[in-house]
């Protein structure tokens, strides 16, 4: 297959031409319609497998086509609408640099910020004031943002969730259940996990709505 039959747009098709990437991977061919179609998703998929790309080309996508962007920042201070949850904060950096990676030809209309912990909580507070659309995040540091009002979750309309297995098994379980009270129910979530014990499958069960399921 090829990733001008997956429905993309040309700022991102250029950007994969750049890349050198020629074909999709079967995570990428099979999710990438999935999510641009609005469905939930939940896709076995190991590290190396391109999951990155599988989420975050068509959220991209999403969020170049809202209208969301045409507003000025400042309306949308403190608001966020695609979170992605990880369990590192090398995850952290990692998916947010292939994500402006692959944003490059939207020309800086699509902000992308990583966050977690580690760091000083004022430089990224700062950071947030600026207004982000997307946020990659650890689930501590995030809260801890949002505990002193730096950021709010109740614009969020899409949420991925990254190596589930890895967050819960990290003990980030208590922190991802106060993050998911405060995001509106209505959205679209995205699960991407290695293996699928019984927490991971809870959280699946509770959390997602007629997903489509992918297990290479
Ligand atoms: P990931 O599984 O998301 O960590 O991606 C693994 C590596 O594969 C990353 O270095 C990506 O840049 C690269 N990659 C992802 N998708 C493709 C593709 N379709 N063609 C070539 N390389 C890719």
């Amino acid at each position: 297959s090829s990733f001008n039959d997956l429905g993309l747009i040309s700022p991102l098709l250029n950007r994969l031409t750049e890349m050198q990437y020629k074909h999709p991977t079967p995570i990428q061919a099979q999710s990438i319609p999935c999510i641009l179609a609005k469905r939930d998703l939940i896709a076995g998929a190991n590290t190396g497998s391109g999951k990155t790309a599988a989420f975050a080309l068509p959220l991209l996508q999403q969020l170049a086509q809202s209208s969301e962007l045409d507003k000025p920042v400042s309306a949308n201070h403190n608001f966020v609408s695609a979170l992605i949850l990880v369990p590192t904060r090398e995850l952290a950096k990692q998916v947010a640099d292939d994500i402006k990676s692959y944003a490059v030809h939207f020309n800086g209309a699509i902000k992308t910020l990583a966050l977690f912990g580690g760091v000083s909580t004022n430089t990224q507070m700062k950071a947030l004031r600026g207004g982000s659309d997307i946020i990659v995040a650890t689930p501590g540091r995030l809260l801890d943002l949002i505990n002193s009002n730096a950021i709010k979750l109740d614009k969020v309309k899409t949420l991925v969730l990254d190596e589930a297995d890895r967050m819960l098994s990290l003990g980030f379980t208590e922190e991802l259940s106060s993050l998911l009270t405060l995001m509106p129910k209505q959205k679209q979530t995205l699960l991407f996990s290695a293996t699928f014990p019984e927490q991971v499958k809870a959280l699946t069960s509770s959390l997602l709505n007629d997903p489509v399921e992918i297990q290479l």
